[in-house]
């Protein structure tokens, strides 16, 4: 943490004289601050300095399949140990996940949070389908809306809206599902920890969800300068 905190400071260029009479830069440090390759030393090209990149190309995907390597080979132990797939805890019962991963990934065990969440709304049926209806004049219309969403119809002509609605609605989905998991017996039973876990999890996809709806605020709002918007012709 501490590393990170002095890094920052160098990175904003402002109190790195500061820092530097306080500790000696490790090499790391020296490193990252004269636009070097944090592990081999090398001299980085522009490009990788303006990506914000640490490391040249090739110490970049050393590092990256080292990584995957070692990730591939603890899931593997994890598997052969009965634990949750995902990060190595003890499985929710009858699970391969335990109850947070459950969560985040997707999984929650549908029977125990039936009795909570309306099914109405499910992943097979988002799609958009497109309809001739009788609008409110009489004339009928060619109209796009959710399969099994009722009567309410497309708010907007984007297929950028219209995607970010979906992940919108799957993040909500997910985090409802997420709560209602964490209001059932099993993770009640479950320890502080692995309860509040369950419960960031789902929070966290409401989060998410709530993104997707900023995106779509941001880009009908009339200041947006998002590409779907119209262009000022000033
Ligand atoms: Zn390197
Ligand atoms: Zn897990």
């Amino acid at each position: 943490v501490d590393q990170a905190n002095r890094l920052y400071e160098i990175a904003r260029d402002t109190l790195v004289h500061e820092v530097a009479d306080d500790i000696p830069l490790s090499k790391y440090e020296q490193r990252k601050l004269d636009g070097e390759c944090t592990r081999c030393g090398v001299e980085l090209t522009e490009e990788r300095k303006d990506d914000g990149e640490s490391m040249c190309a090739k110490c970049h995907g050393y590092v990256r399949t080292a990584k995957r390597r070692s990730a591939q080979k603890k899931r593997a132990v994890w598997k052969r140990k009965r634990l949750c797939g995902q990060c190595g805890k003890k499985r929710r019962p009858g699970g391969k996940l335990c109850p947070g991963c459950s969560v985040r990934y997707g999984s929650v065990p549908r029977h125990l949070v039936d009795h909570y969440v309306d099914h109405g709304i499910d992943r097979a049926d988002e799609k958009w389908r497109t309809t001739i209806e009788q609008s409110p004049d009489g004339v009928m219309r060619e109209r796009r809306r959710f399969v099994g969403q009722g009567k309410r119809g497309r708010q907007s002509g984007e297929q950028l809206d219209e995607q970010d609605l979906i992940d919108a609605r799957r993040c909500i989905q997910d985090g409802w599902l997420g709560l209602a998991y964490f209001r059932s017996a099993e993770v009640q039973a479950l320890p502080r920890i692995q309860r509040d876990e369950v419960k960031r999890e789902a929070l966290a996809k409401f989060e998410r969800g709530q993104r997707w709806l900023e995106e779509i605020i941001d880009r009908n709002s009339p200041k947006s300068k998002k590409p779907s918007s119209q262009p000022d012709d000033e």
